[in-house]
């Protein structure tokens, strides 16, 4: 079966996501409506401005729309804003958008000197190190007892999972190295198969 993932094209690094799913194997679309979301195995939520995004997935009736795309068991990895947009939590005492992954992140939380930098990471799931591109980032702070934590950047945790919900801190999109879009859409064909079997 050809797993077939979009991209929440509302703003963002939608193209290069859909280059790096499909370099990982996977049929990729940008998905500018909430009708599209039935025809697919699974969803990534790019990273750009969480506060933008988040105003538009409201007007367009995303917000409820994801919300039963999740509950309906179908995975989403949401990068850096994304990261973000997943959260239950976010530092500061804003309003959560998706409120679906169980931690607190804190925006742009590397500060000035460091707002944008490279690094070797070392990701559980994956065999070897990732490149990963960190722009204005945020990090999460805490976590809940069902999420596992898969990579952690000098003390801060970086990526995590729970369940069917992936998240980074940075952009996985942004360097030829799509192991961490393959993970995903391992996830997306592990949940598309036990569907078929049900
Ligand atoms: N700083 C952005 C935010 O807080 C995230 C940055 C990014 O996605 N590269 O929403």
């Amino acid at each position: 079966m050809t797993i077939k993932i979009g991209v929440l094209a509302l703003q963002g690094a939608v193209a290069e996501h859909i280059r790096s799913l499909q370099q990982a194997g996977a049929e990729a679309v940008a998905v500018k409506r909430v009708e599209q979301l039935s025809e697919l195995h699974g969803l990534v939520i790019p990273g750009g401005e969480s506060t933008t995004i988040g105003k538009l997935m409201r007007k367009y009736g995303f917000i409820e729309a994801i919300r039963q795309f999740a509950a309906d068991g179908k995975p989403i990895f949401g990068t850096c804003a994304g990261l973000i947009v997943l959260a239950q939590r976010i530092d500061g005492g804003e309003e959560a958008h998706l409120g679906l992954m169980d931690m607190t992140v804190v925006r742009n939380a590397f500060g000035r000197q460091r707002e944008s930098f490279e690094t070797d990471l070392e990701v559980a799931g994956l065999d070897r190190p990732l490149r990963a591109v960190f722009i204005r980032a945020p990090l999460i702070k805490e976590v809940g007892p069902d999420v596992e934590v898969l990579s952690v950047y000098k003390g801060e945790i970086v990526a995590a999972r729970q369940n069917r919900l992936l998240a980074c801190s940075f952009h996985p999109e942004l360097t030829d190295d799509s192991a961490l879009h393959a993970y995903f859409v391992a996830m997306a064909e592990e949940a598309a198969a036990e569907k078929s079997v049900k």
